[in-house]
């Protein structure tokens, strides 16, 4: 199943609206919080974001994973750590408001997604316990990810710090839950294990499954193929 059809966005980035409103994962994580995170901090990585691609013409045409990844290397040195601090913010806080959703305590993954978690981490439960583990244990700000091993396809739950991106380095993120303090500060306070087991009542867990067959989809189905150079002997 393909989720993502459009056309990639590229310069200039725009903050899309939340898709629910902001008091609607209340009691789990407050208005306040959601309102602040999506409006001033997740607009800060954007407008810093346009602020280091503008002077580039040349790069107006690249999506945010295109700078992120496949270009990376070719841009200017003088803006390289901007883009990755400020488009890894931008990419992993819009995949983040995909993954939450209203109304969702009490459900559970279902399908190829649920017979994954139960493969690799044994239950639900269990599954639930690693990723409130890994993100408490995270040391400062970062991130922690339910990923696809490109290796064998087996789920993994591992946690960066920043926006290092384990999306960007496996491109396989399924499920992704932010550790940064303006998170879950004005609710949780230090009790950062307390707004992890609230996230799990919040998870849209159908489109986490989606995102799985879309990546289970792309590793049967061969990629185009790519030109070989000949080298001829001389
Ligand atoms: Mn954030």
């Amino acid at each position: 199943m393909k989720i993502e059809t459009d056309k990639p966005l590229t310069y200039p980035f725009a903050l899309a609206p939340l898709p629910f409103a902001y008091d609607a994962l209340e009691p789990y994580i407050d208005a306040a919080t959601m309102r602040i995170h999506h409006d001033k901090h997740h607009q800060a990585y954007i407008t810093s974001l346009n602020a280091a691609i503008k002077p580039h013409p040349e790069l107006h045409d690249f999506s945010i994973e295109e700078l992120l990844l496949e270009r990376h290397s070719e841009l200017p040195i003088t803006i390289r750590q901007t883009v990755h601090d400020q488009g890894g913010g931008h990419l992993h806080h819009q995949l983040f408001w995909k993954i939450l959703k209203p109304g969702t305590a009490g459900t559970r993954p279902t399908g190829a997604l649920a017979q994954a978690i139960d493969r690799d981490f044994g239950s639900f439960d269990a599954f639930k316990a690693k990723f409130v583990e890994t993100g408490a244990k995270h040391f400062a700000s970062g991130w922690v990810f339910l990923v696809v091993n490109p290796a064998d396809g087996g789920l993994e739950v591992l946690s960066r710090p920043d926006h290092d991106s384990a999306l960007l380095e496996k491109n396989t993120a399924l499920l992704i839950n932010d550790l940064w303090e303006h998170a879950y500060y004005l609710k949780y306070q230090s009790g950062r294990v307390n707004y992890l087991k609230a996230f799990c009542s919040v998870v849209n867990w159908e489109y986490v499954g989606q995102r799985l067959e879309s990546v289970l989809d792309s590793r049967v189905r061969p990629g185009p193929a790519t030109k070989k150079i000949s080298h001829s002997v001389r």
